[in-house]
């Protein structure tokens, strides 16, 4: 026979919004004491609008532009979609490319005319010792891809995105039920301070790749903390797989979903909330 929780949590979950992969999960979701959420398309609405496109060597922006566009052409990542809806609307020529790779949590690589181009973090420009140059970042804050050409620093492309509608009233309530929330993003320092500092964050790690995403939920745990991590990226996988409970954003990667306990099938956190609230008022009833 199902568990009566079981029978109850599937029923109310799926108005909820919520896909139980793992039945244990819901019983879980009680317990958690710590929430990791991820940025870009988590806390964030993951619709990148072009802002800013800076070139440090030559001035040939449509080239440049395009050039990054043909590669972002091949990635699913939501900078990736925001810079090819822009080449479009500008009607840019994007070139030919070989040997495409995406390089996971950090961008992607790519041969355009002989020369090696990548578009990638400002965590893989620290990795590799290169120096985000002055001006990257604005009066606002702006996610910044940065564009090596033949491992030179060649400009960059800055990009908004914007807070999701619901982010807010997630993390007031998750700390309400007694819960520290954190966030871990690859994206840089001021991003992640403006959304913290936005969302009322108990602490924000930025510029993190995506094996320091499963060190931070390992830490956590290390101190005793039930963790659960919420994401939407192949780079969240490993974290949403090392938390007690891991759960995927609807919108995101199929990879993320596959990895994870439980699904946000409408992408919003106070889904979350409502399964963390919900899953304590159950189990007071039932003891
Ligand atoms: P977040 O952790 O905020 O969800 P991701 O981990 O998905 O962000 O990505 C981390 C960073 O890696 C991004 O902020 C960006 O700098 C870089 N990145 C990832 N994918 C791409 C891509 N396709 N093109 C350019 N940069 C990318
Ligand atoms: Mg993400």
């Amino acid at each position: 026979a199902i568990p009566l929780v079981v029978a109850i949590s599937t029923a109310i979950s799926a108005q909820k919004g919520l896909l139980i992969r793992n039945r244990t999960a819901f019983e879980e979701a009680r317990k958690i004491t710590a929430m990791v959420f991820d940025k870009t398309g988590t806390l964030t609405e993951g619709e990148f609008g072009v802002t800013r496109v800076r070139l440090l060597k030559a001035d040939d922006e449509a080239g440049f532009l395009g050039m990054v566009a043909a590669l972002e052409q091949q990635s699913q990542h939501p900078i990736a979609q925001g810079i090819v809806r822009e080449a479009k609307k500008r009607n840019l020529v994007m070139p030919t490319i070989t040997n495409f790779q995406s390089i996971t949590g950090k961008g992607v690589s790519a041969t355009v005319d002989g020369r090696q181009v990548v578009v990638v973090s400002p965590g893989y420009l620290k990795e590799k010792g290169i120096e985000q140059p002055q001006d990257a970042y604005g009066s606002g804050a702006e996610t910044v891809v940065f564009v090596l050409i033949d491992d030179q620093l060649a400009g960059y492309v800055a990009l908004a995105d914007k807070i999701r509608e619901d982010s807010k009233e997630a993390v007031q309530r998750l700390q309400q039920s007694g819960i520290k929330v954190y966030m871990a993003t690859g994206d840089n320092q001021k991003v992640a301070d403006a959304v913290a500092k936005e969302l009322g964050l108990d602490g924000v790690f930025a510029e993190v790749l995506p094996d320091q995403k499963v060190t931070i939920v390992k830490d956590l745990q290390a101190k005793g903390q039930f963790v659960a991590m919420t994401g939407d990226g192949v780079n969240d996988a490993p974290a949403l797989a090392q938390a007690n409970v891991g759960i995927a954003v609807g919108s995101g990667t199929d990879v993320a979903a596959e990895t994870a306990d439980i699904i946000l099938v409408n992408s919003k956190p106070t889904d979350i909330t409502n399964l963390v609230e919900f899953g304590r008022a159950t189990y007071r009833k039932m003891i």
